[in-house]
């Protein structure tokens, strides 16, 4: 078998720069222990990654022996380009400018407007010249790779089904990279949020990551890597029957879950009972002021999304579920109330928990997918970088 010697030098490079990355400050010895790599091979990749500036010396550590030579530290040089990130929502914008090491240099984000085919390369050339006025020139490779989270199925770095925008209609990838020239890659809102955990708050191989927004998604990471399923179509839980010939939903399908507890159907319920605005802020007042329909929506939201991750529960086994979801954020008590309903045996040892990634998760989750296909690493850890 002819060994191809560009491969194996490429994996071993790959593999010095993932645990760079994941120990922050290591030593040329300490890598060649975790990779298990002659010094001799470490030495001549570290002098190379660092020839490309991405990695970097800092100085000396301490010497394992006492009176031993102290071991000359490296680091990441995340400082060495940008990622441009953004959440496209059905009626909001938001974005962000990163080091390689997912940290925010630069963020915006505009609400309260449709996006559509119409308007949308529009606005996201806008935003991204706007950005770029942060970077420095002086940055070795620049911006790196743009990320576009899309609250729909993507397929093949298109839009396939989006149930609350007609971006499907256009090849956005495409077009913006006619104006930028750099990567473009689209992906699943929910998808993102799970990369987003598996990269910088969790060590867990099994993850789900629950999107509750216009719609409710889950991004599944199963043995460390994302599952995405024919067609990109995994972790569609919004569209599983909650009600047989409930609600339509844009699915084709009658009853969706997400047709009864989405952000966008709590708060139109909210409105239609109420009369006032389908807005989260003027819910989050009645609901503080103890207004009975509120109290009312937000516990019925509970009980049907525990039913959701029940569901989860039951075919994905995950070792930690994490929620994304504005209201779940404001409402500490939704929580535990959720978890009272969980009471199967299969629910037991598994934990549920907010986001600590908050609101950015989608956009720390573009970053990582980003630098992951500029490094050309499997695996990128920065639990310890922010
Ligand atoms: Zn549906």
């Amino acid at each position: 078998m002819l060994v191809d010697k560009y491969m194996i030098r490429k994996q071993n490079e790959s593999m010095v720069l993932e645990q760079i990355i994941k120990h922050q400050r290591i030593s040329r010895a300490e890598v060649a222990k975790k990779t298990h790599l002659n010094k001799a091979t470490v030495s001549e990749i570290t002098a190379s990654l660092i020839d490309k500036e991405l990695v970097e010396e800092l100085g000396e550590g301490n010497s394992a022996k006492k009176g031993g030579r102290k071991p000359v530290l490296m680091g990441f040089n995340k400082q060495a380009g940008y990622t441009l990130n953004f959440d496209l929502g059905y009626n909001y914008v938001s974005s962000s400018l990163t080091y390689l090491d997912g940290s925010f240099v630069d963020t915006r984000k505009i609400k309260n407007f449709s996006v559509n085919r119409g308007n949308v390369l529009k606005i996201l050339t806008e935003i991204i010249n706007d950005h770029l006025t942060k970077c420095q020139d002086s940055s070795t490779y620049g911006i790196v790779g743009i990320t576009i989270a899309i609250h729909g199925i993507v397929e093949e770095n298109r839009i396939s089904f989006t149930p609350y925008y007609d971006l499907d209609q256009i090849d956005l990838a495409g077009e913006l990279g006619k104006l930028f020239n750099v990567p473009i890659m689209l992906e699943n809102e929910a998808n993102l949020t799970a990369i987003a955990e598996a990269t910088f708050s969790s060590r867990d191989f099994e993850i789900v990551s629950l999107s509750i927004y216009s719609g409710i998604g889950a991004g599944i990471i199963m043995n460390n890597q994302l599952h995405k399923g024919k067609a990109g179509k995994s972790g569609e839980v919004g569209h599983s029957t909650l009600f047989p010939k409930g609600r339509t939903c844009p699915c084709g399908n009658q009853g969706c879950l997400e047709q009864y507890c989405s952000e966008k159907a709590v708060l139109e319920e909210f409105s239609n009972k109420t009369g006032l605005e389908a807005d989260l802020d003027v819910f989050m007042t009645e609901y503080q002021n103890q207004q009975p329909i509120a109290l009312a929506i937000i516990a019925e939201m509970a009980f049907h999304l525990s039913i959701g991750v029940n569901n989860l529960i039951c075919h994905f086994s995950p070792e930690t579920i994490f929620l994304n979801s504005a209201i779940i954020r404001k409402i500490p008590d939704m929580l535990p109330l959720i978890a009272s309903h969980l009471t199967s045996s299969f629910n037991q040892d598994v934990e549920l928990v907010n986001s600590a990634l908050g609101a950015n998760a989608t956009l720390y989750g573009a970053a990582a997918l980003s630098i992951r296909q500029f490094l050309e690493i499997k695996s990128l850890d920065l639990t310890e970088a922010l």
